[in-house]
């Protein structure tokens, strides 16, 4: 090893203990923004040591990099917050198509192809182009450019089986001769791009969240092989850092939906609904703004309990006015967190963070269910499925065994929305019909204004 590849490969392990580093801080509300600038680092110092090597192109490499980041930088400034799951969905993409391209490129230029190196190769191509093409599925159904329902069909886990055995058929055939296998490997991109699509259809929108922090992973494996092929240490370091962190973070949220990843993946969960109408009925007992705000004005302890709809609404701004209203009225304040509460992991404390809500404030759900009986009020604010009580105690229900925020055992449960109608898991929800609810119907941004008003017109 030359004195050059010896620093290199010195500098490619600080970036590995950066990386790791900053995904800890990641961990946490209130390191997380450091971490990702700790994880930034090591990004740039990987990049400028690689550089380093010899007989590289400046030219493509500069063309890259501008193009790159001023996409990057537009893309970051203009993406609402609501859209940052579309976001996340293409970057997994690039990263795929970047390592099947590599890998592509690789084949061409590799002289001696080994065996291992053919089967990185095909590992590389496959996951890369399977990532790339479901992410570009999900980004689709986020953005609602394509239905964003399940599809299913008959035989679908037939067709599916039948796609990944080619891919596999190709793979080995194509490792066993790769100087003649090229056809094999272009069969496996063809395919590995037609099964990311037909593997991605049959999931409901709402289930993407966990399906592209899937994706993250095997863009992150897809990496990894990729490193392999081109003997780049740093490359398969982050690619498994990636690799695990995104199953691992799959492995959450699929916990906090008390769903298997099968279930998730091949269920087809949100094709069909189940009608408003059913499950439990009774009668739920509206309020007007003017009694909320009696309720709430009267209140010693209030918790808000966010969920999808807030961010439907982008109601976080006035739900903080409000929160430092009964503040200023000797309230303790506190906001609910449940794992899955909206349609990404970590959605709704990016909301309150960036309504300046303090880190503090946010309690996570095993925290407040065991003080849940002190709480005189619970404002549900826009979440459905998961303060739903029949995850507790009703075993016919799609829901049952989720973990929920238990609102219904608090002493009052206001809960805010438009409607009657379900949330995601298309199910009524028994606590609208608690003898200690009140429906407190309307937009939730108009409503929470509506409280805001009604507490500035007492002052
Ligand atoms: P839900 O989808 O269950 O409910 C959201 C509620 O918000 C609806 O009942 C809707 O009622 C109401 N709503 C919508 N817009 C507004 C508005 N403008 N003003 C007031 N209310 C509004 O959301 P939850 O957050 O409770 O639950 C999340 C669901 O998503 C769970 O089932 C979870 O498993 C699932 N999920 C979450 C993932 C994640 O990573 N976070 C991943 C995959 C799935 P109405 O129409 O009457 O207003």
């Amino acid at each position: 090893m030359n004195m050059m590849t010896l620093v290199i490969n010195f500098a490619y392990v600080i970036s590995a203990i950066l990386f790791i580093f900053g995904l800890k801080m990641l961990s946490s509300p209130a390191t997380a923004r450091r971490g990702n600038l700790v994880s930034a680092q090591g990004m740039l110092l990987a990049i400028v040591v690689t550089l380093l090597y010899t007989g590289l192109d400046f030219k493509w490499i500069a063309l890259g990099v501008v193009v790159g980041s001023v996409i990057g930088l537009v893309a970051a400034y203009k993406v609402k917050m609501t859209s940052m799951p579309e976001m996340v969905a293409l970057f997994n993409g690039f990263g795929g198509i970047a390592s099947l391209l590599l890998a592509w490129s690789e084949y061409h230029q590799n002289v001696d192809l080994t065996t291992f190196i053919a089967l990185v190769t095909f590992l590389s191509a496959f996951i890369g182009g399977v990532t790339f093409s479901g992410s570009m599925v999900a980004f689709g159904k986020l953005s609602e450019l394509i239905s964003s329902k399940a599809v299913v069909f008959k035989g679908q886990h037939l067709v599916n089986g039948a796609i990944l055995l080619t891919a596999v058929g190709g793979g080995v055939l194509f490792a066993a001769d790769p100087a003649a296998g090229y056809t094999f490997f272009l069969v496996v991109v063809g395919v590995a791009l037609i099964f990311g699509v037909t593997s991605v259809i049959p999931i409901g929108g709402a289930d993407m969240p966990v399906v592209i922090s899937l994706l993250n992973s095997y863009s992150g494996i897809a990496a990894c092989a990729a490193g392999f092929v081109i003997n780049n240490n740093i490359l398969i370091v982050a690619g498994a850092l990636v690799g695990a962190s995104g199953i691992i973070l799959t492995k959450i949220m699929c916990k906090a939906m008390n769903r298997s990843l099968g279930n998730v993946l091949f269920s087809g969960f949100g094709a069909t609904t189940q009608a408003a109408g059913s499950g439990p009925q009774g009668e739920a007992k509206p309020a007007s703004a003017e009694d909320v705000y009696y309720i709430l004005e009267a209140a010693d302890s209030v918790a808000f309990v966010p969920g999808y709809g807030l961010a439907v609404a982008q109601a976080q701004h006035v739900v903080r006015e409000l929160g430092e209203l009964l503040e200023a009225n000797d309230t303790e304040v506190q906001y609910a967190i449940h794992p899955v509460a909206g349609r990404m992991p970590g959605h709704m404390n990016v909301l309150l963070a960036e309504a300046n809500v303090s880190y503090d404030q946010l309690v996570e759900m095993d925290d407040i269910n065991p003080k849940m009986d002190t709480i005189d009020v619970c404002v549900v604010i826009g979440a459905n499925d998961v303060v739903n009580p029949a995850a507790l105690d009703d075993e016919s229900s799609p829901i049952y065994g989720m973990p929920i925020i238990e609102t219904h055992r608090a002493k009052t449960v206001i809960v805010l929305k438009r409607s009657m109608n379900p949330g995601f898991a298309g199910i009524q929800n028994a606590l609208f019909f608690y003898p200690n609810t009140r429906m407190y119907f309307g937009d939730a941004k108009a409503s929470i204004q509506a409280l805001v008003a009604e507490f500035k017109g007492a002052e």
